[in-house]
């Protein structure tokens, strides 16, 4: 063992190794030995345990491999072959060409983002996107934060403060993150009054519960679970028309938003935002980033007398969207103005129909047997995913791996351009519905490395 020990290349040995030159070149003489060192530690590591009986021929190229790895940025694009479009932790919705240019051009040039061009006076940065917004849903006035999260936080603090808000009790919802709708109201100094029983609430349960110090009648969509069966809530119209009979605002987090009809894809029960706006609710708010297909972003809609409270409310500003955020929001609201929602990503994915989804996969099937790769097609399940749309299932298609497929989840995973699959059922699967055509060449080449 100590033989083997002392076989190890000494650090500068290797630093002065032609087999190292290209890398260094590439990535700097610090980064190379940063490599070097930590292949040699888990080299003699190996060594000590047993586990490695020479020094490899190919700890150079091993070294090379590590150094590329370490000057890869932590945050970077993943493929995703899940299936689930809306993916919390890959990033939610992926932006429109559109609007990654319009992003692009924002991040680096100057911008009118608060200065009025006809006047040459300061302007407003919710400008952009406020007309944009009222066109489309048919709302008063329209103010943008950074996250409906937020959008929620500050219709309850500038709304509600020291009042009581009645909401149901089969609509005490938790997002995720210890976000619940009652820990929130808390925290924005109103206090939850809970009506009806978690699976039936009536109007006259409402308006039982109102008196002085209601503040404000609140809905919120159940946008990550369904309470189906035996159950029952009052319409959305009946609500406003009830809250509007008392003087009170109906406030509505919607969760989605989606501003397409979602029926045309087979799902019935997500609302619109122009339904609720329809039906008289006095501010909803949604995500920028899920249905909606925009950049994260919570919208807020709503009556102008209320508008007026929440722009004026200094939350708004310790909450406000930055200039890339709105670049993006305004080209994402404007291929939905130009009857083009086939330009943004999740909508596409939405549309996607089976019969499409499998002429993609055999697509890529061919492209992987051209690389010497086989592989089997498959139906499978995706999801919306992103807390929307709960109890319904896409209908896809997967390439899908047999053999030691733990071993090509974890190589896929952890290559130069990652690609996020599952596991089920023994199959690894890459379902097509979230996979982009542009990558198919890199996910064949991937592939083939990660089996060869
Ligand atoms: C997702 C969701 C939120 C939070 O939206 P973010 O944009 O993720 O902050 C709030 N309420 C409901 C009902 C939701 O579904």
């Amino acid at each position: 063992m100590n033989e083997l020990l002392r076989k190890i290349p000494k650090v500068d040995e290797l630093l002065r190794s032609p087999a190292l030159a290209p890398a260094i070149a590439q990535y700097g003489d610090r980064a190379v030995t940063e490599a070097i060192r930590a292949e040699l530690e888990d080299l003699r590591r190996e060594i000590l345990s047993g586990q490695a009986d020479a020094v490899p021929e190919e700890l150079c190229a091993q070294i090379a491999h590590r150094a590329l790895r370490d000057s890869l940025p932590s945050f970077r694009s993943v493929i995703n072959g899940t299936g689930i479009i809306l993916h919390t932790n890959l990033g939610r919705a992926c932006l429109s060409e559109q609007a990654a240019q319009a992003v692009y051009e924002a991040a680096r040039s100057y911008s009118n983002l608060e200065y009025d061009l006809q006047t040459g006076k300061r302007g407003s940065r919710y400008s952009h996107v406020e007309a944009l917004l009222c066109r489309l849903t048919g709302a008063e006035g329209a103010l943008v934060v950074n996250n409906n999260a937020a959008a929620v936080l500050l219709v309850l603090s500038a709304l509600t403060q020291g009042g009581q808000v009645i909401v149901s009790r089969g609509e005490l919802v938790e997002i995720g993150g210890s976000f619940r709708i009652p820990e929130i109201m808390e925290s924005c100094g109103a206090q939850l009054k809970e009506v009806g029983a978690t699976n039936k609430t009536h109007l006259s349960d409402y308006e039982r519960a109102i008196g002085e110090g209601t503040r404000a009648l609140m809905k919120v969509h159940t946008s990550n679970y369904r309470i189906i069966g035996f159950s029952e809530t009052p319409a959305l119209s009946e609500l406003v028309a009830l809250g509007h009979r008392h003087g009170l605002p109906v406030l509505e987090d919607l969760g989605s938003g989606s501003l397409l009809d979602l029926k045309q894809f087979g799902i019935h029960d997500e609302p619109t935002v122009q339904e609720s706006v329809r039906a008289g609710v006095d501010v909803v708010s949604f995500s920028g980033d899920k249905l909606l297909g925009g950049p994260q972003a919570g919208i807020i809609l709503g009556k102008k007398k209320y508008m007026d409270i929440l722009k004026k409310h200094p939350l708004n500003r310790a909450m406000r969207v930055d200039k890339m955020t709105l670049a993006a929001l305004e080209a994402t609201l404007r291929s939905y103005d130009a009857g083009a929602a086939d330009q943004i990503p999740v909508a596409a994915m939405l549309a996607a129909k089976p019969e499409a989804l499998r002429e993609k996969a055999e697509c890529l099937a061919k492209l992987l047997a051209q690389a010497g790769v086989h592989c089997g097609i498959q139906p499978t399940e995706g999801r919306v995913g992103g807390g929307s749309v709960p109890n319904r299932s896409l209908p896809s298609y997967a390439v899908a791996f047999g053999g030691d497929v733990n071993a090509l989840e974890e190589k896929l995973r952890s290559g130069v351009m990652p690609i996020v699959g599952r596991i089920h059922e023994g199959k690894y699967l890459l379902d097509v519905r979230t996979l982009m055509e542009k990558d198919f060449d890199t996910i064949a080449d991937a592939v083939r490395e990660a089996l060869a």
